[in-house]
């Protein structure tokens, strides 16, 4: 590391413990202590292979990854994370009521949104695409999806976007992204809607293996941010960290890590974006 990249992150670890002091006087609040002592407690999604999954307790992802190397650069160790699965419709309450210190879950910055909590990042521009069976030629982007039966999830701007811009498409929506899936290899519904990083990742699944494609249209920017609780003073050292980690390579590691096997590439006309402007 640089001496002034050693200098930022002495700074950037003071302002941390003194941030955290300031949270460890909060009744509740109890698990945070002094520096990067105690714990950081981190939502993100449990069933979305690539970005966030729980496998017997081992966690992995993209999501998983990111969060990790923001908590390393606020002074956290792996050890002192403490993980808690925020479905999509839950990650606003889950904030708004102190149940976690941040989300890392492909969660989409949005005016609404902002409204609730505060974000910092972007960190990744995903786009809403559409996963079907592999051998489903007739849909080739939302237009087709007239009398056809679509799913995704409750809460989720994909889902919000379908409702208001394609009202003639008849919506099924679930609590998870895992639940659309096997409705789709079970033939309930004929195509699955959200981001276009979890449907490679579903695609790319082995239990799934050969069973679906993602169209590859995408039709919309989901600005990946992490949510922040509005009263946290946390967020404007997160956004350091978010563009020192693209600064120092480690994000296009984790990047290739996560994505690679799926064969994803982020669209490099928004991608890599510069966090900031939606913390507060
Ligand atoms: N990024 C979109 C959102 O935040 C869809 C993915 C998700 O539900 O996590 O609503």
């Amino acid at each position: 590391m640089s001496k002034k990249n050693m200098l930022r992150l002495a700074a950037l670890t003071a302002a941390a413990a003194l941030a955290l002091t300031a949270c460890g006087d909060d009744a509740a609040d109890p698990g945070t202590g002094n520096g990067g002592e105690g714990t950081l407690r981190i939502g993100t999604k449990y069933d979305q292979p690539g970005l966030g999954l729980d496998e017997g307790g081992t966690m992995s992802g993209f999501d998983v990854d990111v969060a990790k190397a923001v908590a390393e650069k606020l002074g956290y160790s792996e050890d002192q994370i403490e993980w808690s699965e925020s479905p999509t419709p839950q990650r606003e309450s889950m904030l708004e009521t102190g149940q976690v210190d941040m989300i890392f879950a492909t969660y989409s910055i949005t005016d609404t949104r902002k409204e609730k909590v505060q974000f910092a990042g972007p960190y990744l521009v995903a786009g809403q695409d559409l996963l079907v069976k592999a051998d489903d030629d007739s849909i080739t982007g939302p237009q087709d999806l007239e009398g056809k039966l679509l799913c995704s999830v409750s809460g989720s701007t994909p889902a919000e976007r379908v409702a208001e811009d394609y009202p003639g498409v008849q919506l099924q929506e679930y609590d998870t992204y895992s639940l659309c899936v096997e409705a789709l290899a079970g033939g309930r519904v004929d195509a699955l809607t959200t981001d276009d990083t979890i449907l490679a990742g579903y695609a790319a699944q082995e239990q799934w293996a050969g069973q679906f494609k993602v169209v590859g249209a995408p039709f919309s920017e989901e600005l990946y941010g992490v949510g922040i609780p509005k009263e946290s003073d946390m967020c404007e050292q997160v956004n350091e960290a978010l563009t020192e980690l693209y600064e120092d390579g480690t994000m296009d590691e984790i990047i290739d890590k996560n994505f690679g096997p799926a064969g994803y590439t982020p669209a490099p006309g928004t991608n890599p974006p510069t966090p900031g402007g939606h913390c507060g």
